[in-house]
This record gives structure tokens, C-alpha cells and sequence, in this order.
């Protein structure tokens, strides 16, 4: 079986060099064994994601070059698959729906921030303080009847006692230089949220459920995922998937050093065409040519 690689945007901007570079090596690691390369349009967030930046990650990679297969898988058009994955979770007693705006979010954790160093995520962001997951099941039910938004969590405790030590296999490396068979450690995520009252999904359940439903073997993303994996893995296990290798590759900095972001006109594929860059430029810019 030829392996299976995929580029997954997000269509909530335009693509710059990190995308490029995500997406060509992608494109040369497929070709150079035989493998397949697909394209999956990441666009659950329906307040960033528009049509036209969609039609601009087409029309750039067709510019440089890289050819993909059809069809493209769009996440906003496979949102039962995401309800019947979540529910397989609901199932196994794994997911609570937590109540809290992120400003009550923020006040719980300054509360308990004034007594002792509170545990941040790899992202950095304070974990999720737990406090929904004491309610009553008729203080929860009430809750929801009466319209309060909420997010799905996933009970990561109890998630990881059912599936113990969990790793990957890691072609490229992570931050500190992990590579090889790694350990994935899920629980410095805290009960991350799963999906909300208004999208049955989040990006952790969506790019798990995808990749197996899409045969994908090969994962190529940023370093910046790196963390994110261990989540992955742990959904993967507790769903019955099989888990694909990884390789994610180091990220593009800007000129000042920083990551790249959308909104950086200076590294953006339209404006670098539009100053008269070519494909191969934009490959020597990443180092790839
Ligand atoms: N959609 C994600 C992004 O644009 C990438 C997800 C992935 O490659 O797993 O950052």
C-alpha cells in the first residue's frame, strides 16, 4: 500500500512560507515514495474560515506546483462523522459539558493562581480548572435546558487510566529534539474541549476522525503540533483508529525571528508572486530546493 500524505490549511487567511514549506514537503515526500498526497480543507470554525481564502489555498498551491488528489475533504461537510466519534466517547463515560465563559474560566484559575503556580498547557494556556466536572447530573441537565452555552470536555484522567502509556513514531522532531518511538503526555493538555454546544467537533477530534477515515499513514506538520500529538493519540486509542507516523518539520521563522502568521503580508505567496517571486523562489526561501 503506498503511503498516505495530507496537507490540512485552515481557509481563515491566505497562505504564507510556513504553509508553503508544510505543503511542498508534503507534495516531495509523497513523491519520492510513491505515495499519494490529499488535500483536506480544515474549516470548522465557521466565524474565520471563508470561501475565498479557500479558492486562494487552490489557486496557490496550484501555483507552486503541487498536485493533490480529488475529492478535497471539507470538515464542514462531515460533521456527523465528528457527532458519531463524540458520541463513541459520550459511550464510554469520557466527555462532561463545562458551563463557564472564558472570562469565569479566567477568574477560577486567578483564584486559584493567588495560592499556589497553576499548570499551563504547551501552548501555555492555564488548564481548565475541573469545576463543571463536580456539577450534579441534575445541575447539568438544568443547565442545558435552560439554553446556558457549553463545551464538550474530554475527562482526561479517566481517559488516559483506560489507555496507559501511549507514544507515536516521530520521523522529524519535536521542540527539545524528540524523535524516534516518543511518549505521548496528554494530560498536559487538562480536559481539553472537544466540541461545543453550537459545533459538534474541535479541531483535536476532527483531524483524528480524518486522518483514519482518509487512510492517511503519514502526518508532515509543523513543529508547533508537536504537543497536540499526544492528544491525538490518546483519541485515536480510545476510538479503535490506528495512528499514522509523524514527522513535523521545524517552522519558518519571520524576519525578527518570530512565527510566521497569517496576517504577515511580508511572507504572504500573493504578495511574494505579486513582487515577481517564482515557485523555485519560494522553494529556495524554505530551503527546499
Ligand atoms: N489545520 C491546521 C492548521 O492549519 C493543521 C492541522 C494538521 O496538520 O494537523 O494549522
Amino acid at each position: 500500500m503506498p503511503p498516505v500524505f495530507r496537507f490540512a490549511p485552515s481557509p481563515n487567511g491566505y497562505l504564507h512560507l510556513g504553509h508553503a514549506y508544510s505543503a511542498l514537503l508534503n507534495f516531495d515526500l509523497a513523491r519520492m515514495s510513491g505515495g499519494r498526497l490529499l488535500l483536506r480543507i480544515e474549516d470548522i470554525d465557521t466565524a474565520r474560515c471563508r470561501p475565498e481564502f479557500e479558492a486562494a489555498i487552490d489557486e496557490d498551491l496550484g501555483w507552486l506546483g503541487i498536485a493533490w488528489e480529488s475529492p478535497v475533504r471539507r470538515q464542514s461537510e462531515h460533521l456527523a462523522d465528528y457527532r458519531q466519534a463524540l458520541e463513541k466517547l459520550s459511550a464510554q463515560g469520557l466527555i462532561y459539558p463545562s458551563f463557564e465563559s472564558r472570562a469565569e474560566i479566567a477568574s477560577l484559575v486567578a483564584q486559584r493562581e493567588a495560592h499556589a503556580p497553576w499548570p499551563r498547557d504547551p501552548d501555555g494556556a492555564p488548564l481548565y480548572p475541573g469545576t463543571a466536572k463536580l456539577l450534579s447530573p441534575d445541575a447539568r441537565a438544568g443547565l442545558i435546558e435552560s439554553g446556558v452555552p457549553y463545551a464538550l470536555r474530554l475527562d482526561m484522567t479517566a481517559a488516559c487510566a483506560r489507555c496507559g502509556e501511549l507514544g507515536w513514531l516521530e520521523r522529524g522532531a519535536g521542540p527539545d529534539g524528540e524523535t524516534g518511538r516518543v511518549a505521548a503526555r496528554p494530560e498536559a493538555w487538562g480536559d481539553v474541549i472537544l466540541a461545543r454546544k453550537e459545533t459538534p467537533t474541535s479541531y483535536h477530534l476532527a483531524v483524528v476522525v480524518d486522518d483514519a477515515l482518509q487512510g492517511v499513514t503519514e502526518v508532515v506538520r509543523g513543529q508547533d503540533l508537536f504537543h497536540a500529538t499526544g492528544v491525538h493519540r490518546l483519541l485515536q486509542q480510545l476510538l479503535g483508529l490506528p495512528s499514522p507516523a509523524y514527522r513535523h518539520h521545524g517552522l519558518i521563522p519571520d524576519a525578527s525571528g518570530r512565527k510566521l502568521s497569517k496576517s504577515t503580508a511580508s511572507t504572504g505567496l500573493r504578495e511574494l508572486r505579486a513582487e515577481g517571486a517564482t515557485p523555485a523562489d519560494i522553494r529556495r526561501l524554505v530551503g527546499l530546493a
